[in-house]
């Protein structure tokens, strides 16, 4: 993957997307504004996630860092990662039963929905949300973090056939399936 590269259109129409380098400086000057040190594991790490065009677990994002400077080690990465996360400028998602998969909050702009049978995760608008997440703010004083997980389901390419092996996140054998 190119570091720097374009990025890729957002799936959310009218989301206009950053260039990578832009993104990289953006997110370097807000990480510094929190009184953040931009190092290189941290630098490198947002260029991943910037230029990235599928989703990336922390295990993915060391491999990208440590593939260009091979003397960060891997926990340097994890505490860059939850430091990017505290200041506020990346955030993680748990899309099914797999490590959690990194972003951008510049670039947060959508939700996911996980097929539980094929591993799709297709991106959707997060204002869909938005009734949702009113009502449990109105009705029950509970301000969700909708984006922490994914909806999980049956993607409409799935729809309708039986489950198959070869998902990527299988629920744990222990645990019965899903009543429908
Ligand atoms: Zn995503
Ligand atoms: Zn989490
Ligand atoms: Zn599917």
């Amino acid at each position: 993957m190119a570091a720097g590269g374009a990025v890729p259109q957002s799936p959310v129409a009218g989301t206009p997307v950053a260039e990578g380098e832009a993104v990289v400086d953006s997110v370097v000057r807000a990480v510094r504004q929190a009184g953040g040190r931009a190092t290189v594991a941290l630098r490198c790490i947002v260029a991943a996630l910037a230029g990235a065009q599928a989703h990336r677990s922390a295990e993915e994002l060391a491999a990208v860092v440590r593939s260009q400077y091979p003397e960060v080690n891997e926990s340097t990465v994890y505490r860059a990662l939850e430091r990017l996360e505290d200041l506020g400028v990346a955030y993680h998602v748990h899309l099914g039963h797999g490590p959690a998969q990194w972003h951008l909050v510049a670039q947060r702009s959508h939700q996911h929905l996980a097929c539980r049978r094929c591993g799709r995760v297709v991106e959707v608008d997060r204002e869909l949300f938005e009734p949702l997440v009113r009502q449990l703010a109105d009705n029950y004083g509970f301000q969700a973090d909708i984006g922490h997980f994914a909806v999980t389901g049956t993607c409409a390419g799935c729809a309708g056939r039986p489950a198959a092996g070869g998902a990527r996140w299988r629920p744990p054998t222990s645990q019965p399936p899903l009543a429908r």
